[in-house]
């Protein structure tokens, strides 16, 4: 099993997917209990969902799945949203905050250090040199960070969440032209949509998105009845998919043309 795939594009946009993978090694699985086996908080079929909506667009996969380790999160092990009920690097809960790991069988510091370094390090590895190879080429490079979670976790956020979550770090991690091009797009889109709201933009939008230097970064967070069933064996919709796909393919276009004019200002508008 390969940690990563890079799909290599020739455009400046970037697609980073860090929790669509559902590969876990053997002894961990053995680790997990039924409710950990059962991996409910997988991106489902993320990949799927952006696929062939853009030319020359770059993708960046994990296979790993984030309860081995979490690759949208603080490898030195920070709280994503401090105060307010999240999901760790290496969880010891599911998004129901219920317990995924067999008695006795959660993570050492030395086991999390080490899938840190097998798993973690790796993506993130790839995706930086895929940002860097962009940026070179274009003196811009948008990473779009792609999410889905299920519309209604108690746990985390209360009631059903809108359809189109955008998240730039509240106007940090880009350049506001990057962050009007994805939340205009989402506001005409006839579904709901917020902006910075329950859901940020996780670690990679904030490690990444540095628009002085020309990265920029933003995290779409999309709810799971967009484009597919929201329980086991948690099947694709296509019909639904087929609804949301071009508002997505829209905001990607959106982003590439603004990219290739040479026009975004490289500060961003916090
Ligand atoms: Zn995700």
């Amino acid at each position: 099993m390969q940690v990563f795939d890079v799909i290599p594009g020739d455009g400046p946009i970037v697609l980073g997917q860090p929790h669509g993978g559902t590969y876990v090694p053997d002894d961990i699985l053995a680790r997990l209990n039924e409710t950990g086996q059962g991996l409910a908080d997988t991106d489902w079929h993320i990949t799927r969902l952006y696929d062939g909506l853009l030319s020359g667009v770059t993708v960046v996969k994990s296979n790993i799945h984030r309860y081995v380790i979490d690759a949208n999160r603080d490898p030195a092990g920070a709280s994503l949203y401090p105060g307010q009920n999240t999901t760790t690097l290496v969880p010891l809960t599911d998004f129901d905050g219920q317990e995924i790991w067999r008695d006795d069988q959660a993570a050492t510091d030395d086991e999390i250090e080490t899938r840190r370094t097998a798993f973690h390090a790796p993506y993130h590895n790839a995706l930086k040199a895929e940002l860097e190879r962009v940026e070179a080429k274009y003196g811009i490079a948008i990473l779009f960070d792609c999410h889905s979670i299920r519309s209604n976790i108690p746990f985390l956020f209360e009631g059903e969440l809108p359809i189109f979550n955008t998240g730039t770090n509240s106007g940090a991690s880009c350049a506001k032209a990057v962050e009007a091009a994805v939340d205009d797009i989402a506001q005409a889109s006839g579904f709901n949509a917020v902006l910075n709201q329950r859901f940020k933009g996780g670690w990679t939008t904030r490690h990444y998105g540095r628009p002085a230097t020309g990265i920029h970064a933003i995290q779409m967070e999309i709810s799971q009845r967009a484009y597919m069933h929201e329980a086991p064996p948690w099947d694709y919709a296509p019909d639904r998919a087929d609804r949301v796909r071009p508002h997505l393919a829209q905001m990607l276009e959106k982003l590439n043309e603004i990219a290739l004019s040479g026009t975004v200002e490289p500060r961003s508008h916090q």
